[in-house]
């Protein structure tokens, strides 16, 4: 995917400053890991919310003036994604190329919806059943008429990156998420508890029960 192209570009140019600035992408001094852990950030931050088509000028961009050559494997293959789904893992949807819903067409974000679906019913044949919003942030990413959309492919529940925990009486096409990106059990059941103390999730207004 294109922030994998970005990340391995970055990771293998060698040079000491990969100077974008021409692109409008600012120029990184990069002589240690953690510069160009920062560059990563930065870049991709920055990126994200182009148009696809703009952000794939973009990563090309990028990939050219680093002199990168990009293997093809760089996101999960098919046969590693069936692999997970024998192990036992539910996969999910996530749109055909994660593009921010909100910056592109009605018909384009409904295609990348139900096109992204299709695609891993057809590699994994069997319903795939739970989407995730591509960067998930409610009325920022994505909006009421993309729950819509989401409901209407078929999806049975669908997740925003609201910070949270589910309700009753919240939207199951809006469930929220947090990340468990903790190394101790005491400082992951803080983390839970921080999240079951917060107000109600963030939804996109009109959708809400
Ligand atoms: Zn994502």
């Amino acid at each position: 995917m294109w922030n994998d192209s970005v990340i391995e570009a970055v990771r293998v140019f060698r040079g000491k400053e990969l100077d974008l600035s021409h692109a409008g992408l600012g120029s990184y001094c990069l002589e240690s890991h953690e510069q160009r852990r920062v560059a990563i950030e930065s870049l991709l931050g920055h990126i994200k919310y182009f148009r696809p088509y703009q952000r794939q000028e973009a990563v090309a961009k990028i990939v050219d003036v680093a002199g990168a050559r990009l293997p093809d494997n760089l996101m999960l293959r098919s046969e590693q994604v069936l692999a997970l789904r024998n192990a036992g893992m539910q996969i999910g949807a996530h749109t055909c190329s994660h593009p921010i819903l909100e910056k592109i067409s009605d018909d384009e974000a409904l295609s990348e919806i139900s096109n992204g679906k299709v695609g891993l019913e057809s590699l994994l044949g069997e319903p795939v059943t739970h989407f995730a919003y591509p960067n998930g942030k409610p009325d920022v990413d994505y909006s009421a008429k993309h729950v819509a959309m989401v409901r209407q492919a078929g999806f049975v529940a669908a997740f925003s990156t609201a910070p949270g925990v589910a309700m009753q009486t919240g939207d199951v096409h809006q469930l929220p998420r947090f990340t468990p990106w903790d190394r101790t059990r005491s400082r992951y059941g803080m983390r839970l508890l921080a999240n079951m103390r917060r107000s109600a999730p963030q939804v996109v207004a009109s959708t809400v029960a």
